[in-house]
């Protein structure tokens, strides 16, 4: 493994482009008068000795000297900011590829030990910011951080890894790195690094112990700078079987049943970062693999979060007038069997997807609601006939992530009343065995490592066509339903408790009491 970070870029002014890769760069001068064709010089990394703004009379120059004698290459037209830019830009990346063996960048460095070293990157002088970046974006990685936030203030940028589900505190450093670290993450992203006042998106990949992580750059004006927050796509994490989610035996079984059907509608439900999409990707897989692959599966995603590999994944593009609805309809033509859905946001794409699951398509969605049974009023709500829903839809499932306890510092508790009543329970059932988050640093002092799903499955039965049919308010339905049908999220999560996998803490904190 000898690179971290893989780029490509483009800088463009006028008629002259430079293009930063891994090879080397790229100069593009492009002469737009008749009869004047286009010139390419391609200077490698290990020929280039340093690269220079120059002024050249009004406007400025790039000058990239070369190692191997050969003559220097000089890149005129830039306005003078640009060449700068571009000169320091590479000479960065002259400074990273020197320092690229270092081990730092391909192990995990304690939590508690990442500030110094940064203080040690920073204080080894130029090239200090790409590596400060990249060390940054490798052990977000390392400890399985979803996001890494930097967020600039009056006096620090403060970075920060959410791990689990929540927001850790990394490192605090000097504001005066606020704007270098950002260029550089925009400079890695592909953003402009001209506009720091409009919102940007972007993505690198980057590439760690021999397999390649999925980066998405976000960057927002604020007071003190841009902020940046760089979630991180690792599939290593997201990635994982039917088997391995939490779900119950008696749930993972019926989850199995319904994707085994032909049709109908299995929609999921959960807040933001719930795990909805790693469900979604596992059923796609365990269908995958349980129909030989012989069934045609469509993918329609805002955004595309993994390459499964195994089926055709379709990203919405509004702007291209690629929406949900759009894209839907051209893959019903396409000939699928099973349909895979980002989410069910308005009418148009509801109607398309319940039907579809109607007409022999298995298809599988995400709908926001705050219960399985909170899904029907959702799609009530945003006008699908009731006959639709009940004749589609075969079943809802609500999902929670929730920490799962610290295995080398988790301790045993004495259930009280009051815990008892958290987890809706009355009495302490046989076999119990409640934990509670102690703190080591394996678990970073948090008391937990990892998570797992927390599934509440309601399949469609008479009963609830019924409530659905009757058009009943949300929270009407949603009570009625509980009557009729068997088991709630906090009844699962309980579960979960009283197999001490978690606390009842952690489960009073995702799930809360249910009304
Ligand atoms: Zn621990």
């Amino acid at each position: 493994m000898d690179e971290i970070i893989t780029r490509t870029r483009w800088f463009r002014r006028r008629h002259v482009e430079l293009h930063i890769s891994d090879s080397g760069v790229t100069v593009l001068s492009r002469n737009l008068l008749p009869g004047f064709g286009e010139t390419t010089e391609l200077v490698r990394w290990d020929e280039m000795l340093a690269a220079e703004a120059e002024p050249a009379g009004r406007a400025k120059g790039l000058r990239i000297s070369r190692r191997d004698g050969k003559p220097d290459v000089i890149v005129s037209g830039l306005i003078a900011e640009q060449s700068e830019w571009a000169a320091r830009l590479m000479a960065d990346e002259l400074d990273r590829r020197a320092r690229r063996a270092d081990p730092v960048m391909h192990n995990a460095v304690p939590a508690p030990e990442i500030p110094d070293k940064i203080e040690e990157l920073v204080a080894s002088g130029d090239g200090a910011i790409p590596a400060v970046v990249d060390f940054l974006l490798a052990q977000g990685v390392f400890h399985q951080a979803s996001d890494v936030h930097f967020e600039p203030y009056h006096r620090v940028l403060r970075v920060r890894y959410r791990i689990d589900g929540l927001l850790e505190d990394v490192v605090e450093l000097d504001a005066a790195l606020t704007d270098p670290l950002l260029a550089r993450l925009k400079l890695l992203a592909n953003l402009a690094m001209f506009r720091s006042d409009v919102p940007q998106e972007g993505r690198v990949v980057i590439e760690l112990q021999g397999r390649s992580v999925d980066l998405r750059v976000s960057v927002l004006p604020t007071l003190h700078g841009e902020k940046a927050v760089v979630r991180i796509f690792d599939s290593a994490n997201a990635l994982r079987p039917l088997d391995q989610l939490g779900m119950s035996p008696d749930v993972q079984e019926q989850f199995v049943s319904l994707l085994s059907r032909p049709q109908g509608a299995i929609l999921l439900t959960g807040p933001a970062n719930s795990g909805k999409t790693t469900t979604l990707y596992a059923a796609i897989q365990h269908i995958h693999d349980h129909r030989r692959g012989l069934a045609s599966i469509v993918t329609v995603e805002d955004p595309v979060e993994y390459d499964l590999g195994i089926v055709s994944q379709t990203q919405v593009n509004p702007v291209a007038g690629l929406t949900f609805a759009t894209g839907l309809r051209t893959v019903l033509r396409q000939d699928p069997e099973v349909i895979m859905l980002g989410e069910i946001r308005d009418l148009e794409t509801a109607e398309i997807a319940i039907r579809a699951g109607l007409t022999g398509h298995l298809v599988l969605s995400t709908a926001h609601a705050r219960s399985a049974a909170g899904v029907f009023a959702r799609l009530l709500d945003i006008g699908l006939e009731p006959f639709l829903v009940t004749s589609s839809v075969s079943a809802v499932v609500a999902q929670r992530l929730v920490r799962t306890l610290c295995p080398d510092c988790a301790a045993d508790s004495t259930p009280t009343s009051d815990s008892l009543a958290r987890l809706g329970l009355r009495e302490v059932p046989p076999g119990a065995r409640l934990r509670i988050p102690n703190g080591c640093d394996a678990c970073r002092g948090t008391g937990y490592r990892g998570r797992t799903g927390v599934f509440h499955l309601l399949p469609m039965n008479n009963a609830l066509r019924q409530l659905v049919m009757a058009r009943l308010p949300a929270q009407e339905l949603e009570r009625k339903a509980a009557q009729v049908a068997p088991g709630s999220l906090l009844e699962a999560g309980a579960q979960r408790a009283i197999d001490g996998t978690t606390s009842v803490e952690e489960i009073a904190r995702v799930i809360g009491p249910e009304d």
